[in-house]
């Protein structure tokens, strides 16, 4: 997905001109050295947005320009609101985010400035909905990962999930450590005993009939459980409505510790 694409480009064209609409992201510095015609179309609070001038392709180059990403035709309107809209939080729905904490980012991972906070969101339409992420970052949803997300603009009013798991499970999700088959797991226990496995950092459960609020974190050197734990299969997320917001110092006061 992330590539170089070093020489092979035509002097004045983009990835795009040349066919490739497989790749949705390219090393900025290295994509300079083919001269492309990317001519800037908006600057954003973080990064810009840049379009082809041959074949009016756009591209998102990040603040930090070293990676500009593919933007899809009808994620341009998004990304421009995006990039030129306040996404934070009001002063009352910051401290019902902060009563719930925010996820940090995974502590293999290399980036910081990120954090998601799981919970009810009430969206401008009246609708209730249960399983979301409100997500903290100077990224646009542009990657897979984020095809759907929507902006924190429409968020109106956020409670606590009955399926979003308790803060102390989620941070310990955060410092997984990874085994041989490049698995990072954590080990939750229901009320009656039921081991379940779960994979890197994990915000939510809805698994059968047990909510992710009613789980408790289990101990690796736990004996009564020790045994079954080598055995568990890991457990899926289930899938989730994402909201995007806007990075910055304040929302690092949101994290669970
Ligand atoms: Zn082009």
């Amino acid at each position: 997905m992330f590539q170089g694409l070093q020489g092979s480009l035509k002097p004045g064209t983009c990835p795009a001109c040349a066919g490739d609409n497989q790749t949705i992201q390219f090393d900025w510095r290295v994509l300079l050295q083919g001269q492309p015609k990317l001519v800037l179309a908006q600057k954003f609070q973080f990064g810009s947005l840049l379009q082809c001038a041959l074949c009016r392709q756009f591209w998102y180059l990040d603040a930090g320009e070293e990676k500009i990403t593919f933007v899809p035709k009808d994620r341009v309107p998004l990304l421009k609101t995006w990039g030129t809209t306040s996404l934070s939080l009001s002063v009352e729905l910051f401290q019902k985010a902060k009563t719930i904490g925010a996820t940090p980012v995974h502590s293999l991972a290399r980036k910081t400035e990120y954090a998601e906070v799981p919970c009810r969101v009430k969206t401008r339409d009246g609708r209730w909905t249960d399983k979301c992420l409100l997500i903290f970052t100077d990224a646009p949803p542009l990657e897979p990962d984020f095809g759907d997300a929507r902006l924190l603009e429409e968020v109106v009013d956020i409670e606590p999930s009955a399926y979003a798991l308790p803060a102390k499970v989620r941070l310990a999700t955060c410092h997984s450590k990874t085994d041989e088959k490049g698995n990072a797991r954590t080990w939750v226990r229901t009320d009656k005993d039921k081991l379940l496995s779960l994979n890197w950092t994990v915000n939510f459960v809805d698994y059968k009939k047990t909510k992710g609020s009613e789980l408790i974190l289990v101990s690796e050197k736990d004996p009564a459980f020790k045994k079954k734990m080598g055995k568990m299969a890991l457990l899926q997320e289930p899938s989730l409505t994402l909201f995007m917001g806007h990075w910055s110092k304040e929302i690092s006061k949101l994290g669970i510790s």
